[in-house]
């Protein structure tokens, strides 16, 4: 009943019956309490995770030290290479696990869940193959003459050290990995704390970590709270560097922490993206990407596109075909093939909506679909639009983290003007364009401060392609050549020839 009448993988099975515990120098090990974690689309529990505090995570900064000091920072680019790359065949050979622990934990529906195991063996890959391609310059010219007489300088890209690895519920593994194998890659040793609503696939990736070859200490994961756990890890003085994707509140909290001793930081925060659909944007395309661009993981998505600017002239057409895509959609359990939306994380986080909801009520939004809270266990907010959304209202300027979609109708034409509209927002992480015209499709994304433009498609990211946020949607980028860039300091060794 745990699973709703659906059925699980027999690994899966086996998996939530195992003993979870704390991985820290290269030995599971007992944490200091457990916490019960449970489907969201019934509520029920999945079994009990062992969490640490404060001493768990010391103990595994200095076992990530020890590591760091020892023979994993004399092996060889290659050599790291060939670890990373069994550990992307371990990855494909547990993919239907993996998927499962991140649907009964997180909610997601399968499509989702099954779309990021591929993604995750190539970008593990990606990264094993990136670190070979990685190079120091000489200076230009190479050698030069100073009042010593001549030198040579040439320069290094080292790890930057132990790397504490801060990872939200919304994509569990996927964000773990993000991170993970670039820092790995990179020759740092880590430290990982999942998110306390979802610990289970981060410890599936330890194991498959052990089991292919990484030697004890290079990686740990302990589970925990945020306010215990999290917190250590990000003041931590002996942690090198913060790597952090989560909600702005909880970015500043993480600078705040590092500022002891000065610890690098990359911020990966919140969102609240625009959606431009113009006059002569093709419908039968628009209807559904933009639809998707809200509701996708049920609007659980840093980069969702939230902010809709529709124009005057197929404002109504526009609504009309979103709210009818809406309201096919199927909510329900992750594991039916057929569910496209499944539930909110949490209790908690469902009654968060559910307040934004009202405040758009109270504040004279019109409310086109959805808007209530499913009368059934699980959390389940249906696909919410509303229209006649001004910009100061809260369902427009904050980021709701849930299936709400706000409907501006534009009243100019002006490509200058749109962009300033889209523009009104403390963040910039993604954001897009819809329209046949060329011209004013790249104008508006050169006008757009965000890290991300998508033109006729929303959130397209992918392995390669750098993705971080301008404004408060964090430091720094993920993903592609700039994501390793994140783990290496740059040395320079000049020679007295
Ligand atoms: P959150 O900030 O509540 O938690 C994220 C992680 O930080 C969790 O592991 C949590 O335990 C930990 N944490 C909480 N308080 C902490 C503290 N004081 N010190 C150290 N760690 C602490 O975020 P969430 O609710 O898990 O995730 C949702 C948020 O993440 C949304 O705002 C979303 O936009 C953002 N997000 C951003 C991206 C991106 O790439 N920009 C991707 C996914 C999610």
């Amino acid at each position: 009943p745990a699973f709703d009448g659906h059925d699980i993988l027999p690994e899966t099975r086996a998996f939530l019956a195992q003993s979870h515990r704390l991985l820290i120098d290269g030995a599971w090990v007992d944490g200091s309490d457990v916490l019960t974690t449970r489907d969201p689309a019934t509520g029920l529990p999945l079994c009990e995770v062992a969490i640490g505090g404060a001493d768990e995570i010391d103990r595994a900064v200095a076992a990530a030290r020890r590591a760091f000091d020892g023979p994993w920072s004399r092996l060889t680019a290659a050599e790291r290479t060939a670890l990373l790359h069994r550990f992307a065949r371990a990855i494909e050979a547990n993919g239907g696990l993996l998927a499962e622990l991140d649907i009964l934990d997180n909610g997601m529906p399968r499509f989702i869940a099954e779309l990021t195991v591929a993604n995750a063996v190539e970008m593990v890959d990606y990264y094993a193959g990136a670190i070979l391609r990685i190079e120091g310059t000489t200076t230009a010219p190479p050698r030069h003459v100073s009042a010593e007489g001549e030198a040579l300088t040439y320069t290094l890209r080292e790890p930057v050290g132990v790397a504490g690895l801060i990872v939200p519920w919304n994509v569990p593994f996927s964000t773990f990995l993000l991170k993970a194998a670039p820092a790995l890659a990179a020759g740092c040793t880590i430290v990982v704390k999942p998110s306390e609503e979802t610990p289970l696939s981060a410890l599936l990736m330890g194991q498959l970590l052990l089991d292919s070859g990484f030697p004890p200490g290079v990686v740990n994961i302990v589970n925990g709270y945020g306010a215990a756990a999290g917190a250590r890890l990000a003041e931590h003085p002996d942690v090198d560097k913060i790597s952090f994707t989560g909600s702005t509140a909880t970015g500043r909290r993480i600078v705040q922490a590092a500022t002891g001793n000065l610890k690098k930081v990359s911020l990966e925060l919140g969102g609240k993206s625009a959606v431009v659909v113009l006059a002569d944007a093709d419908l039968d395309r628009a209807i559904p990407g933009v639809a998707m661009a809200t509701f996708f993981l049920q609007g659980q998505n840093c980069m969702a596109g939230t902010r809709i600017f529709a124009a005057d002239a197929i404002h109504d057409r526009l609504v009309e075909g979103l709210a009818a895509f809406a309201r096919g959609l199927t909510l329900g359990h992750g594991l039916d093939p057929a569910t496209t939306q499944g539930p909110i994380i949490s209790d908690a986080q469902a009654a968060k909506v559910m307040g934004y909801i009202d405040a758009g009520r109270a504040a004279g939004a019109s409310l086109v679909t959805g808007g209530v809270r499913l009368d059934r266990p699980g959390n389940f907010i249906p696909p919410t639009i509303f229209t006649d959304a001004t910009p100061d209202m809260s369902i427009v300027r904050e980021e709701i983290f849930g299936p709400v979609m706000t409907v501006q109708r534009l009243t100019t034409d002006d490509l200058d003007a749109i962009a300033r509209l889209a523009n009104d927002s403390p963040f910039g992480l993604s954001g897009s364009v819809w329209t046949t015209s060329l011209s004013a499709a790249h104008k508006l994304a050169t006008r757009i401060r965000s890290g991300h433009v998508s033109i006729n498609t929303h959130g397209a990211v992918g392995t390669n392609i750098p993705f971080g946020g301008y404004g408060q949607s964090g430091w720094g980028r993920e993903f592609g050549r700039e994501g390793i860039d994140a783990y290496l300091e740059t040395k320079a060794v000049t020679a007295r020839l």
